[in-house]
């Protein structure tokens, strides 16, 4: 599982097969809701320092929509890409952990997913070396 911080800088988790925006961290819990939270009350109560999940309340209202999550998941591994020091092999199966088949056929090849983990990290590397 997988916590993802959005191209608009918005916190989201990736559980199972759906997308959960982050709702609030109230210490010692985070709180996520659908990222369908209008038309869904599925809610994750989750703990502030591991990340575990804790309680799920309500169950979705709808199916997971593949496109959505496959960017969720592509966002995840630029991320880790650029924070870890990972293989990129490592960082795709970890990206690709409880995702369903119909995610995985969206994305791209494992040649590709590697040079745009090179790609993030060049990137990342650039940004950082202003900041000592
Ligand atoms: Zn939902």
């Amino acid at each position: 599982m997988e916590e993802l911080k959005s191209t608009r800088g918005k916190m989201q988790f990736l559980h199972e097969i759906y997308v959960f925006d982050r709702l609030s961290a109230d210490w010692p819990k985070k709180f996520w809701s659908c990222q369908l939270k209008t038309e869904c009350k599925a809610r994750l109560h989750m703990t502030a320092d591991s990340s575990e999940v804790v309680v799920q309340m309500n169950q979705h209202t709808h199916g997971s929509d593949a496109v959505q999550l496959q960017a969720a998941v592509m966002t995840g591994m630029k991320r880790r890409a650029a924070e870890s020091t990972e293989i990129p092999s490592v960082i795709l199966n970890t990206a690709l952990q409880g995702t369903s088949s119909a995610v995985q056929a969206k994305l791209p090849r494992k040649d590709a997913v590697r040079k745009l983990i090179q790609r993030s990290r060049k990137r990342h590397r650039r940004c950082s070396s202003t900041t000592g």
